[in-house]
């Protein structure tokens, strides 16, 4: 399928590259793919048409922003890749795995394709509060920590935190829906409008002053794209970072942590934390508050951070080359510092990281757990 390219050229300003190829020299998967966005961009600049049918490999992106972090010419190259995958959206041709996970988000709200009836299930026994009857803070609980076991109990690890600390929080239940971060990063961006739309308006009902997600991807689209005027957007380390500035919330009163013992901890930034709205330090802040952690950072830390691949769609796309995961490189680096836990932030991270030690044997050496799991833990 050929796209004409004068059109996309303008709208997304490429004409300010300058081929300098900082874009794909930071690219962590143009290191074991044929991506590179800086000859992609060559071609949209001196060639007519594109034909996108040739670029498999245009589904190996995970929007970690690395490119678009590097380029000194504010070009946001990663936005060229998003705009070609909406290409190949209109005209169906995509791979099976991503068509699924768009239709299952347009039928039942989420990518797993269970159902919308289902959606509050993660809580269990716990008791939340409705948003809809009014609350200051929405807790957005996002798809993987609804519906994934795995990811499950760190909604309900911050559900608890947040009562602990006397949070006035309430979530929407079964009527929340995906964000659709993921959703506009495969490109179908009519799907994302529509999302935008009715979690806006439903947000703007409830009335709250902040809504704090569990995912930095549900975070980074509702800070930069959903335009929600009044209602603040957090991520969950923000929040639980200030409550422990605050006072409020106090390591070692309950819980099973024993904080007398020293354990390593080394901490994977998440691109949409880190690198693409410069969360780093309450992450850090919160690891150092807990009662015998002793934090180690990996060479490759905060906007140097080694994406995990499970951005920009990938979780429901392999992409081409399966064999070499960065996941298998970033849990070796973590190993390699000594630490016996792998602490992460973003639900796609914990899943791609603590698989990967699991492929690579490593599960005797390193445990990979969420920020919030050890947070309750050591409460
Ligand atoms: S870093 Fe920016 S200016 Fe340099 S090649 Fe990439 S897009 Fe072009
Ligand atoms: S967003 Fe990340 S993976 Fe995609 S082209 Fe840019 S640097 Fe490469």
């Amino acid at each position: 399928m050929a796209v004409k390219t004068s059109q996309m050229v303008e709208q997304l300003e490429l004409l300010g590259c300058i081929q300098c190829g900082k874009c794909t020299g930071g690219c962590p998967v143009a290191r074991k793919t044929t991506l590179n966005i800086r000859s992609l961009i060559y071609h949209m600049l001196v060639e007519p048409e594109m034909d996108v049918d040739a670029h498999p490999e245009l589904w190996d992106c995970t929007c970690c922003f690395t490119c678009v972090e590097r380029c000194l010419k504010d070009v946001e190259p990663a936005e060229l890749i998003i705009a070609l995958r909406g290409q190949l959206v209109e005209s169906g041709r995509i791979p099976d795995t991503v068509g699924a996970a768009l239709m299952a988000i347009f039928r039942q709200g989420n990518p797993t394709g269970i159902a919308r009836e289902d959606r509050a299930n993660w809580a269990g026994e716990l008791e939340i509060n409705a948003a809809q009857e009014g609350c200051e803070t929405l807790y957005f609980v996002g798809c993987i920590p609804s519906y994934d076991q795995r990811v499950q109990p760190v909604a309900r690890a911050l559900a608890q935190t947040l009562a602990a600390a006397g949070v006035n929080f309430g979530t929407l239940g079964a009527d929340e829906s995906c964000c659709g971060n993921e959703v506009r990063r495969m490109g179908e961006m009519g799907l994302f409008e529509m999302l935008v739309e009715e979690n806006g308006e439903l947000f703007r009902s409830v009335g709250a002053s902040r809504i704090v997600t569990t995912s930095p991807h549900c975070f980074n689209t509702f800070k930069n794209e959903y335009g929600l005027d009044g209602v603040e957007a957090l991520h969950y380390t923000q929040l639980v970072a200030e409550l422990i500035e605050q006072g409020k919330l106090k390591f070692g009163s309950v819980g099973a942590w024993e904080k007398d013992v020293e354990r390593v901890v080394t901490y994977h930034d998440p691109c949409f934390l880190g690198k693409q709205n410069h969360v780093f330090d309450e992450p850090r802040a919160i690891l150092n508050a807990i009662p015998g952690v002793k934090l180690v950072e990996m060479d490759r830390n905060r906007e140097r951070s080694l994406c995990c691949e499970g951005g920009g769609g990938r979780m429901w796309n392999e992409g081409t080359n399966l064999e070499e995961r960065l996941a298998f490189q970033r849990v070796q680096e973590a190993a390699d510092t000594g630490a016996e836990i792998l602490a992460v932030a973003c639900p796609f991270c914990l899943l791609t990281l603590e698989d990967a030690v699991k492929v690579q044997g490593l599960e005797e050496r390193l445990k990979v757990m969420d920020i919030m799991e050890l947070v309750s833990l050591a409460l």
